[in-house]
């Protein structure tokens, strides 16, 4: 195996589109780190590293790429068996862990001459040519979501995510207006990011079960309360604020929480303790959902590859660019009909 001779990384800052609220803060732009590492026979891999929504601030990430970069140049590069071991202390700063496992997959996969695709599932696993997508409509008024489907839908979006939570009776509309006219045509998802309370959860569900929801992402905060609404409620149920890691997935999972599991490859720590955690909801007979946490088109291109190597139950949330006003200049597949299409020479 070859030696790795060059790492360098660079921050960035991408502006969002509109910004984007949440319980503590309102995000105008994404924080990250591009990493790229070189072996001696001219492979190049690129990792992006951008914490958000954790406990790992900006300025760890930039400390920490940099301490470990330092101790890698010389080294002979890992195998897939022995990459977590070079990744030994990035336990508690996933964004930091992701970045750089994601610049070692990359290069791992270009010297075996695959996709990343085909690397992250192993000689045993599948790889689909293409990734169905939800189109992530918002909030906004009853004319303004009906307006944002119907575009969608014209431009061959088939799966349409609204944003509940903030006005119920104009939710109730939304949801309404919206089946009514996609009819069969489209599946329907909900996102209330935990704002009901147990007991609006569950009248809330049992009301907009009638209008064919394919499932509501978070009604609530807390898992406890994710599961009582799952056992009594005719909507399916999806975590997803509360995976922000393999332990507290674990956990979900023994209280029975949820019925999909939204999973970001950024909060989790890359790519491979995603698959692990896909594996364990599978093996349930419970479904995923990939979605990234806003990333650049680095961690994006991840992101649906890791997507990929999964069956195909539900779509994913990986239309994400889009929210982007600038982006990373990198060969990231776009949206297309509903689809993302790998592509071969990724
Ligand atoms: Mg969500």
């Amino acid at each position: 195996m070859t030696r790795l001779i060059f790492a360098r990384w660079y921050p960035y800052v991408l502006p969002l589109r509109s910004p984007l609220k949440t319980a503590s803060h309102t995000w105008h732009e994404r924080r990250g780190v591009v990493i790229t590492l070189q072996d001696e026979d001219g492979a190049v891999g690129y990792g992006e590293a951008a914490p958000f929504l954790t406990t790992e601030s900006w300025a760890e990430t930039v400390a920490q790429v940099g301490t470990v970069l330092s101790q890698w140049v010389g080294r002979t590069l890992p195998d897939l068996a022995e990459l977590p071991s070079w990744l030994v202390g990035c336990d508690h700063t996933p964004a930091t862990r992701h970045g750089l496992e994601l610049a070692l997959l990359n290069l791992l996969a270009q010297r075996a001459e695959v996709s990343l695709a085909a690397l992250v599932a192993g000689s045993e696993g599948t790889v689909a040519s293409r990734v169905a997508v939800n189109r992530l409509v918002g909030g906004g008024t009853v004319a303004e979501t009906l307006a944002r489907v119907q575009q969608g839908f014209e431009e061959g979006d088939r799966c349409f995510k609204l944003k509940v939570g903030h006005d119920f009776a104009q939710d109730r509309q939304r949801v309404r207006g919206t089946r009514d006219w996609l009819g069969e045509r489209g599946e329907l998802r909900l996102d209330a990011n935990g704002a009901w309370t147990l007991t609006e959860a569950i009248a809330h569900c049992a009301e907009l079960s009638p209008w064919g929801i394919e499932y509501i992402e978070q009604p609530v905060a807390t898992g406890e309360d994710l599961a009582e609404v799952r056992w009594r409620s005719a909507v399916p149920v999806a975590a997803d604020e509360l995976v922000t890691s393999l332990t507290a997935l674990k956990s979900l999972l023994s209280w029975g929480a949820a019925d999909i599991y939204v999973l970001k490859p950024m909060q989790l720590g890359g790519l491979l303790v995603a698959r692990e955690a896909a594996t364990e909801i599978l093996k349930q007979g419970l479904s995923v959902v990939i979605t990234t946490a806003i990333d650049g088109a680095i961690a994006r291109h991840g992101a649906i590859h890791l997507a990929a190597t999964l069956p195909a139950i539900h779509a994913h949330g990986l239309g994400t660019g889009s929210l982007l006003a600038e982006d990373l200049s990198y060969p990231c597949p776009q949206v297309h009909r509903g689809f993302i299409a790998l592509e071969p020479s990724c």
